[in-house]
């Protein structure tokens, strides 16, 4: 937003109206004569209400701002080209909603939100996730549907949504959809999401809100880093610690976080009980494909994801009652 002027930004920090209708495409014809007056060649525009934000982007074609925690460092030093949306605005798609089969968390929910929630226990691995994605800071910021929108291969939230078989909520003019996060996430930064759609909630099946889970990241030190490996699970079982259900991810060792559908398979009818971790095998990981990069190598990140999988398998065996 370098090139965009203060009278501008100082246009749309004004009380928005209630609704869409003939003030707000006002104001917004006004920014735009402002805009072209100066030369201008960007727009920010900060709508209240989800209406106002997928009518804002279907127009303008611009890009999303929600905590601008990945948005701002990935421009590095260069200016804004395409209008500017910010959504920080729409409370609309904040906080938790829990309905018959899911629990909906909005996109606008940040990282601290989500630390301080009192979620069910099968949302343990989350909760951890939420506390490793950078200092308090960042956590205050920074948005779950930023970090999935990103979609950097070593985004924290990933695993940890994975392993809750979460869903991805998008909505544009047209209307919403739904799709699997696993779908969403097509490789390394790249999503299913059109240039017209906003993420306004992950959905998280309530099947699993009982499940043990856990999540571990690995990074050159204890805080403040960015994942060499990291594993989420989240195991159901029945009253006899037989595994009905397990869900596996691991993140930082593809492009995209990945789970592990053999090893999610062969632990299904097994009971839960200490030393599970050794059933872990090599070729239970084999559809991983770690990178070398400054941070590790990529054997090395290979063997770092299995010994991760056995302890998150441990630790969720420690957490059933
Ligand atoms: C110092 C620092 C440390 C960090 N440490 C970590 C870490 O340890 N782990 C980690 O995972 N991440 C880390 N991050 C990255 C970042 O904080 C997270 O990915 C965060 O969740 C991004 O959310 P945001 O709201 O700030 O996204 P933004 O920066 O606002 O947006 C990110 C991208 O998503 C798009 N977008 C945002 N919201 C939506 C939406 N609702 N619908 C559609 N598109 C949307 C934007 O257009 C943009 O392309 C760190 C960042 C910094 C600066």
């Amino acid at each position: 937003m370098h090139n965009v002027s203060p009278v501008i930004q100082r246009l749309w920090r004004q009380p928005a109206p209630n609704d869409l209708n003939w003030q707000w495409i006002e104001l917004r014809t006004k920014v735009k004569a402002v805009a072209g007056a100066q030369g201008v060649d960007s727009l920010f525009l900060r709508p209240t209400t989800l209406e106002e934000a997928v009518r804002a982007l279907s127009e303008s074609r611009g890009t999303i701002l929600s905590g601008g925690t990945d948005f701002f460092p990935g421009l590095v030093d260069r200016p804004m080209t395409s209008p500017v949306i910010d959504i920080s605005n729409v409370t609309e798609i904040k906080g938790f909603r829990t309905t018959a089969e899911h629990i909906h968390i909005g996109g606008r929910t940040t990282w601290s939100e989500i630390v301080a929630a009192v979620l069910p226990r099968g949302f343990a691995g989350l909760r951890a996730a939420a506390r490793e994605v950078g200092g308090v800071q960042i956590q205050n910021l920074g948005t779950i549907a930023g970090n999935l929108c990103n979609a950097s291969p070593a985004a924290d939230g990933v695993p940890a949504l994975l392993a809750l078989d979460a869903q991805v909520v998008l909505a544009s003019v047209a209307g919403t959809r739904s799709m699997p996060l696993g779908e969403f996430l097509v490789g390394n930064r790249e999503t299913m999401r059109r240039p017209d759609e906003i993420l306004t909630s992950v959905a998280i099946p309530r099947r699993l809100e009982n499940s043990a889970s856990t999540f571990l990241k690995l990074g050159s030190r204890r805080y403040l880093v960015i994942s060499i490996a990291m594993v989420a699970a989240n195991l159901v079982t029945d009253g006899s610690r037989r595994i009905s259900e397990a869900l596996i991810a691991v993140g930082a060792c593809s492009a995209r976080a990945q789970r592990l559908p053999v090893l999610e398979g062969a632990l299904a009818g097994e009971i839960a009980r200490p030393g599970i971790g050794k059933s872990v095998k090599p070729e239970h990981l084999r559809s991983l494909l770690p990178l070398d990069d400054v941070r590790a190598t990529s054997a090395y990140r290979r063997e770092a994801a299995q010994v991760l999988v056995r302890r998150a398998l441990e630790a969720c065996v420690e957490k059933l009652p």
